[in-house]
């Protein structure tokens, strides 16, 4: 792996949430302020597809590079996009339930609650 590619991963793998590509590049210019967007943004594709990291897309926002690439489900915020991890057991049995309705052989499901953080509730 390239040095380019690891700061690119080490940017994912040290941050808390979810960063856009755009995040991903601000912070991989802090430690290589010579490397260019395209290099992060397909860093970025190969870390995903080997499995390093998970990439999320929601609608038309987006998309969003997840440092857990275990299976596991989001809460989003509509006021400021925060996007929170979660831990739901009960999917496992939800999706072999959408698996006999449409009659899938499953491979992953994921739920994402949509609605408006605590921060955001209060300044409502
Ligand atoms: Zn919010
Ligand atoms: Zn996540």
């Amino acid at each position: 792996m390239t040095a380019q590619r690891r700061a690119v991963l080490e940017v994912v793998r040290a941050s808390e949430g979810h960063l856009t590509a755009g995040e991903v590049y601000a912070a991989a210019r802090a430690v290589h302020p010579t490397i260019s967007y395209a290099t992060v943004y397909n860093s970025l594709h190969y870390l995903t597809r080997m499995g390093l990291i998970a990439e999320i897309t929601f609608g038309a926002g987006a998309n969003r590079f997840d440092r857990i690439v275990d299976r596991h489900d989001h809460a989003l915020c509509e006021g400021c996009g925060r996007l929170v991890d979660l831990e739901l057991p009960e999917t496992a049995d939800l999706m072999r339930r959408a698996a006999r309705q449409s009659r899938f052989k499953p491979v992953s499901i994921s739920l994402t609650l949509i609605g408006l953080c605590p921060e955001c509730q209060a300044e409502g």
